[in-house]
């Protein structure tokens, strides 16, 4: 690879660390970072940016065209919790973006493509713990319908066109850097928000509701690693299982009271219980292990720790 990256969606949650993360990497005139609106200020400044809308297939030619970009990581989607308000919107986003860019690659435009998952393709009909890599997928959500039906274009793209496609379901992400994008999960960020600033946090699901989580620092490592991995190494084209902790939020909240005992929980379950009572808890992942030598670093006790350490300044 001696052409450019760019990154589609990159003032998300996901898209501001991995943007920065790369730029460190490859430097930062080599990392074309882009979305439909302005990221943070740190962002801005890192380096090259384009406003460019992922459903318009000319404008991102084009980008790709004028900074020789080789490299895709296609980042921009509708998460789980604002796709169940706007259906439509939700698909037409998440299914064409996919398609523009994987024809990109199939009319050789670009060399490697890097496309997000989620655990949103299972659905309640899948075994629950320890989920393997490949089970009964029947996804009630339409963020999870997008996603099960990306991956399959994936796989299809990579078999029959040679793409190079390379994919993780990603579990629920932690991070302090940017807020979360709209997703079932993003109460395990907003509580540590709510922690510093109330000392209390109303929680959106129940107090034992156990889902796959990720520290973020762990969630890009994998994104650089898949894409790193030797073409032969990567046997899954669809989209790799891909696990760090789980864990529910009261046990979120005990984390949290070793560092302020008098923080203190309650819970109004909303819309999202559903959507979480509907994914796995925990997920097997030894294919990733195996195949490109994933493993995680951070378990819960060191989220907190770091968030906490993080956000603390925010918050006086
Ligand atoms: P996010 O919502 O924080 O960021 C998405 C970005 O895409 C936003 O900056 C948004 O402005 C941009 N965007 C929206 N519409 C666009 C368009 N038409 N053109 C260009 N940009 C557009 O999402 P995220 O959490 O960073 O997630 C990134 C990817 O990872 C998504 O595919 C998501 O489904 C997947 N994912 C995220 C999580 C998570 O916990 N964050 C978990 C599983 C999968």
């Amino acid at each position: 690879m001696n052409g450019r990256i760019l990154i589609i969606g990159a003032c998300g949650q996901i898209g501001t660390e991995l943007t920065v993360a790369l730029r460190e990497r490859f430097g930062a005139e080599r990392v074309i970072a882009s979305d439909i609106r302005n990221g943070n200020e740190a962002l801005m400044a890192s380096g090259p940016f384009e406003i460019a809308d992922a459903m318009d297939y000319r404008a991102i030619e084009d980008i790709i065209y004028r900074h020789k970009v080789d490299t895709v990581y296609l980042m921009a989607a509708m998460l789980s919790a604002v796709a169940e308000r706007f259906p439509k919107k939700a698909w037409d986003l998440n299914m064409n973006s996919l398609f523009n860019i994987l024809n990109l690659a199939k009319e050789g435009k670009i060399e490697k493509v890097f496309w997000p998952s989620s655990i949103a393709v299972f659905g309640p009909s899948t075994p629950k713990q320890d989920t393997p890599q490949q089970t009964i997928m029947e996804p009630t959500t339409v963020y999870g319908i997008s996603k099960q039906t990306g991956e399959r274009w994936c796989e299809y793209y990579h078999k029959k066109y040679g793409v190079d496609v390379r994919s993780v379901r990603y579990p629920g992400l932690i991070s302090y850097t940017t807020e979360p994008g709209g997703g079932t999960t993003d109460y395990a960020v907003d509580i540590y928000h709510r922690a510093l600033k109330h000392k209390h946090y109303r929680c959106f699901l129940k107090a034992d509701t156990v889902l796959p989580m990720m520290y973020m620092e762990d969630a890009i490592r994998a994104t650089i690693s898949i894409m790193d991995a030797d073409d032969v190494d990567v046997k899954i084209r669809s989209s790799y299982n891909l696990a760090a902790i789980s864990f529910d939020p009261e046990a979120s909240a005990a984390s949290i009271r070793k560092h302020m005992p008098d923080f203190d929980i309650s819970y109004a379950p909303d819309f999202r219980q559903e959507i979480a009572d509907s994914w796995p808890q925990s997920i097997d992942d030894s294919q990733a292990r195996k195949d490109w030598g994933w493993k995680h670093n951070f378990d819960l006790n060191e989220i907190t720790s770091v968030m906490l350490k993080n956000l603390k300044p925010q918050y006086g």
